[in-house]
C-alpha cells in the first residue's frame, strides 16, 4: 500500500503527467469561457434515408473553436461532463441545433447528442421544450441522440424524461449501438425511435463476414421491434451496398458527406453536393 501510493506520487510528479495535467487545466478553465466567448460551434452531418433517397437529417456535432483551432469533442466532453459545464454547453447546442434547424426545409430533421449528466439536471424535459418554443421547430423535426451509458444509470426519472420528450414528437435514437455493455437490454427498457449501428462495425464489413452478421442482426432487431437502423461511419461504396442489402433505413458517413459548417447546409440540400449524394445512394 506504501509502495502504491509512493509510486503514485511519484508518476504524479513525471514530467509528462505534469504536462497532461496542466493541459488538462487549461482546457478546464478554457471552457468555463467559451460559452460567454462565443467558442462554440456547431457543424452539420446529412443522413440519407435509403428509402427516400435523400438527406432526413442533420446530426449536429460540436466543435470548440479555441485561438483558430479547432478542438474535437473527443476531446473536451469528457471534461465539460466531468466539471458538470456539459449542462450550459448542452442547452446551448440544442437551442443554437434548433434554431438553425427551423431554416430548413420542413422534411428535414436534426439530431442533438444529449449526455448522460444533462439527465441528472431535472430541467432537462423544460429546456428542450423552450429550445422547440425559442425557435419554433414541431418536437417532430427533433431526435436526441443517446448512449447506453445513460441507461446504465438508469432510474425512473431519466426513463420518466425520455417518454415525455417521446410522448411531445420527438424522437430518441440510441446511438453507437453495439459498444456498451448491455446493448440488447436497452432496446427493451425504452421504445427507441432509431438504433444507430456503431461504426466500428462498419470497418472491416468487406473483409469479414462477422460484422455482416452482425448488422444484419441488429437491423433485423430493429425491424421487429419498429425501430428504424442506421449505419454510422459509411465510408465507401462497398459499404453502403452492404447495408442496404440487409434493409438499413438511413445510412450516415463521409461517403456522403463530412460534418459540414452551418452556412453550406442548404447548399449541399439544393445543389451539386445533393446530387452526388443521390448518385452514391442509388
Ligand atoms: P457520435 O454521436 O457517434 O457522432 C458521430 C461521429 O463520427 C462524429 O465525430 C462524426 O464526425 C464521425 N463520423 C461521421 N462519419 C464518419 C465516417 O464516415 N468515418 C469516420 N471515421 N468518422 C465519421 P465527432 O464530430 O468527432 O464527434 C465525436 C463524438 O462526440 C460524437 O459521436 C458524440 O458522442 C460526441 N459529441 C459530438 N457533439 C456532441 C454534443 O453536442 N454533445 C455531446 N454530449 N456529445 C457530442
Ligand atoms: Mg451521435
Ligand atoms: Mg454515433
Ligand atoms: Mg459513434
Amino acid at each position: 500500500r506504501a509502495k502504491m501510493e509512493a509510486r503514485s506520487a511519484f508518476r504524479f510528479f513525471e514530467p509528462e503527467m505534469d504536462a497532461a495535467m496542466q493541459k488538462r487545466r487549461t482546457i478546464e478553465a478554457g471552457l468555463r469561457q467559451a460559452l460567454e466567448r462565443d467558442e462554440m460551434r456547431l457543424v452539420f452531418q446529412p443522413l440519407v434515408g435509403l428509402a427516400e433517397n435523400r438527406v432526413t437529417c442533420f446530426e449536429a456535432l460540436l466543435r470548440w473553436e479555441l485561438d483558430g483551432q479547432i478542438i474535437s469533442p473527443a476531446d473536451f466532453v469528457p471534461i465539460a461532463e466531468e466539471t458538470g459545464l456539459i449542462v450550459s454547453i448542452g442547452e446551448w447546442v440544442l437551442r443554437r441545433a434548433c434554431a438553425v434547424a427551423a431554416g430548413w426545409p420542413e422534411d428535414v430533421r436534426v439530431a442533438v447528442n444529449l449526455s448522460p449528466v444533462q439527465f441528472k439536471n431535472r430541467g432537462l424535459f423544460d429546456i428542450v421544450q423552450s429550445a422547440l418554443a425559442a425557435s419554433g421547430l414541431s418536437p417532430r423535426r427533433l431526435e436526441l441522440e443517446i448512449t447506453e451509458s445513460l441507461l446504465l444509470a438508469e432510474n425512473d426519472q431519466t426513463l420518466e424524461t425520455l417518454h415525455r420528450l417521446r410522448a411531445e414528437g420527438v424522437r430518441i435514437s440510441m446511438d453507437d449501438f453495439g459498444t456498451g455493455y448491455s446493448s440488447l437490454s436497452y432496446l427493451r427498457s425504452f421504445p427507441f425511435d432509431k438504433i444507430k449501428i456503431d461504426r466500428s462495425f462498419m470497418r472491416d464489413l468487406s473483409k469479414t463476414g462477422g460484422d455482416l452478421a452482425i448488422i444484419k442482426a441488429v437491423i433485423g432487431l430493429g425491424q421487429s421491434l419498429g425501430m428504424s437502423t442506421t449505419a454510422e461511419g459509411v465510408e465507401t461504396q462497398e459499404q453502403l451496398d452492404a447495408v442496404r442489402e440487409q434493409g438499413c433505413s438511413e445510412v450516415q458517413g463521409f461517403l456522403f458527406s463530412p460534418p459540414l459548417p452551418e452556412g453550406a447546409v442548404a447548399a449541399f440540400l439544393s445543389g451539386q453536393a445533393d446530387e452526388e449524394t443521390l448518385r452514391a445512394a442509388s
